[in-house]
């Protein structure tokens, strides 16, 4: 019998009764990917939406009682709000979701997805980057797709860190306290009214940590949250803070997130058919569950062989030392019992994760997950092939194309990356459908259908609102007092909307190259300030704080930003988030990507670019190989391996100079039409939004993940029943 769970929201604000409903809509995250739903909360005061970083229920905690009754007598905004209440309840309410017409059998079913993190929205930072992106993006398109899956993760109440740079290029970090109350998150109760909790053992003690449900539409997404009074000061801090450099946290957070997500998952009565991890950090997992079925009886090896047949493993990191590892003196600290109790010797358990490096032996989190998973898949073609290779030691007998790790290219959730605009753009040129249409290629044959002239207004909008963004933060930088002038013109000050722009935003790790462009300096400063043809580059992200080479990446990037010649055309944006990440790849003309081939596993910023009509300007990794057709952006470099790092980065910023100056630049400013569009790119444009758009979206992706990867799992079971 399914236990008796208390999810009740909050009782955060009072509201005026005929707006009552804006209480169920700020704690479902469905209004982050629904303009109209983002724009009730918006309307009704803009500077307090975005002083509350367009967080919905710190918004209706801190905006004034007198001008929620101004709305709630205003006769537009009900229209707006009745409209959006009424798409929210049948959007909730659909029982003929695309997941239940194709497979009515099996709605009863249930998927776990786990991830060290997710990114759903700005206003929820418990994500670092991209693996956390791609998990929110996967649950939301799990939620419009219908899938029954539940997400597990942790809430992190220190989320990951905020980034200033000083006047002389230096990362500094601080940290940003997340407030619960202001947060889109619901406490879990049970029956007996006391806060749903589980508990997991670490050496000498017991770890509790209490449950907590974000609504992601149709999903849940369950956090753990070790803050608790049972708890040490130590143990309290457990799940506050992603990527600790300290081994001992991280390998008890992943004993939580693995084994207390699952005992999280039975305590609250779902019981999954597919445990999906997303990347190596939970699966300890399938440890928990073959202990479960152990203490029930079952040998070590028929656990094992159950557990197997139902877990997927998606690996992210096509880099050996990128993946996540423990030395063995941890297993011994942490395991001993686990291995006892599944009548183990040490050695064999230690060989579920041995990897054998230059310098020693580890126990690594991907051997684990792919020793207890029948399903495996890298996230782009490439990164397939380099992960059959990369574990092919897994697999002695086994030739590196046989290795059982196939590929699922990654997407973007396209309602949470386009633009509003361009969406309207799309409604009235693709036919009202093509929002269920979305991953039909033939559907996007209409965008040429979109007149040049409409296509251009909105690219000049977005790019005007890009500007008005950054002209915002730096006068706020400005006017805070703190900063130094010269950091005023490295937040962009200089910048100006007619110029052609590009964006280079993503993690610093050195493979990334973000120095790549500043390879030929006197080029690039002959670019950058041609005054017939300027142009502009936008960089930003953050670099990890035990990260010294990113950071010195950030510093070199700094010292050409603040260099007199490059005019104040060159601009680093301090604090990289989903944010400014939206307003970049809406905003910016080129967005470019030169990471170091074939360490890039996909990629899924120029994703988001692209459907918003951004051209990328690519190296052949990741994604990019699979979506560059010869006339949808341009490749940087060749699709080929290279041995020598260095002449690799040489022959790329070659390529990479000569695309610009020979075909973007003069493109961009010389090929316009008498009354100044840029005829030719946009064909690009059109050209790049037909061929990207259906490929690379969630809509492909979560499809593919649930017919070749959860379906095998779910119809096994069926047929066991
Ligand atoms: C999309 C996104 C990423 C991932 O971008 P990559 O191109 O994969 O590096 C990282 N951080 C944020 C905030 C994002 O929105």
């Amino acid at each position: 019998m399914k236990p008796l769970i208390k999810k009740e929201l909050p009782n955060n604000f009072s509201l005026p009764r005929r707006i009552s409903r804006l209480s169920s809509l700020a704690y479902n995250l469905w209004w982050a990917w629904n303009p109209d739903a983002l724009n009730v909360f918006r309307t009704i005061n803009k500077r307090v939406w975005d002083d509350v970083g367009h967080n919905p229920v710190a918004f209706l905690r801190k905006v004034e009682r007198s001008q929620l009754n101004a709305v709630a007598n205003n006769p537009y905004y009900l229209e707006l709000y009745d409209r959006v209440i009424q798409q929210f309840d049948a959007y909730m309410a659909d029982e003929s979701t695309w997941f239940a017409r194709e497979y009515p059998g099996l709605t009863e079913s249930a998927i776990a997805y786990f991830s060290f993190e997710f990114g759903l929205h700005e206003s929820l930072p418990v994500y670092a980057g991209g693996l956390g992106v791609l998990a929110g993006d996967h649950l939301k398109e799990a939620s419009d797709l219908g899938l029954p899956l539940s997400g597990v993760g942790f809430i992190y109440n220190q989320g990951y860190f905020t980034q200033r740079i000083t006047e002389d290029g230096w990362q500094e970090t601080g940290t940003h306290y997340l407030t619960f109350e202001d947060a889109p998150i619901v406490p879990l109760y049970g029956e007996d009214d006391q806060p749903v909790t589980i508990s997991i053992d670490l050496p000498g003690r017991n770890v509790f940590a209490r449950v907590w449900a974000v609504q992601v539409g149709r999903i849940t997404l369950y956090l753990l949250d070790t803050n608790l009074p049972a708890n040490s000061d130590a143990d309290k801090q457990l799940t506050a803070r992603l990527y600790s450099n300290d081994l001992e946290v991280r390998i008890s957070q992943e004993i939580m997130l693995g084994m207390g997500g699952v005992r999280a998952l039975r305590r609250l009565g779902i019981e999954p058919t597919v445990w999906h991890m997303n990347e190596g950090h939970s699966a300890f997992l399938a440890l928990e569950r073959i202990l479960e079925l152990v203490h029930s009886g079952s040998s070590y090896e028929d656990a094992a062989a159950i557990v197997k047949r139902t877990n997927v493993f998606t690996t992210h990191t096509p880099v050996p030392a990128g993946n996540d590892q423990f030395p063995l003196w941890l297993i011994d600290k942490y395991f001993p019992n686990v291995w006892a109790e599944l009548n183990m010797t040490r050695d064999q358990f230690v060989d579920l994760g041995r990897q054998t490096t230059p310098w020693g032996e580890s126990f690594c989190m991907p051997v684990l997950a792919l020793h207890l998973s029948e399903r495996a898949n890298g996230v782009s073609e490439l990164h397939g092939q380099v992960s059959r290779r990369m574990w092919n030691f897994m697999w002695p007998n086994k030739r590196p194309d046989d290795v059982p790790i196939t590929h699922i290219t990654n997407g973007v959730h396209t309602f949470s990356w386009l633009a509003r605009r361009m969406g309207v753009l799309f409604d009235e040129y693709l036919g009202a459908d093509w929002k269920d249409r979305l991953d039909d290629p033939a559907l996007w044959l209409s965008v040429n259908n979109i007149p040049d002239r409409e296509l251009w207004a909105v690219r000049r909008h977005l790019k005007r609102k890009l500007f008005l963004y950054v002209d915002n933060r730096a006068r706020a930088a400005w006017q805070s007092g703190t900063i130094h002038p010269i950091q005023a013109l490295a937040d962009g000050v200089f910048l100006e909307p007619y110029s052609l722009t590009i964006g280079f935003a993503r993690r610093f790790a050195t493979y990334k190259r973000a120095n790549l462009i500043l390879r030929d300096y006197e080029r690039l400063i002959q670019l950058v300030t041609n005054p017939d043809m300027p142009v502009q580059i936008i960089f930003a992200g953050k670099a990890h704080p035990a990260d010294e080479p990113g950071k010195l990446l950030i510093q070199q990037v700094y010292r050409a930003v603040k260099d007199s010649r490059s005019g104040g055309r060159l601009v680093f944006l301090e604090d990289y988030d989903m944010n400014m990440a939206r307003f970049l790849v809406q905003g910016v003309d080129i967005w470019m990507n030169n990471p170091r081939r074939p360490n890039e596993a996909s990629g899924t910023s120029g994703m988001k670019a692209a459907l918003n009509g951004v051209l990328n300007l690519s190296v052949m990794d990741g994604w990019w190989r699979e979506g560059f057709n010869g006339k949808n952006g341009w490749a940087i470099g060749e699709d080929a391996e290279s041995v020598d790092p260095n002449q690799q980065d040489e022959t790329d910023s070659h390529s990479l100079y000569d695309h610009l100056e020979n075909e973007i630049i003069p493109l961009y400013y010389k090929e316009r039409t008498p009354d100044d569009i840029p005829a030719k790119w946009l064909a690009i444009v059109k050209e790049n939004i037909r061929t990207l758009v259906p490929q690379f979206s969630t809509r492909r992706m979560v499809k593919e993940y649930l017919q070749e990867m959860y379906l095998p799992c779910l119809t096994d079971e069926k047929k066991t029943v």
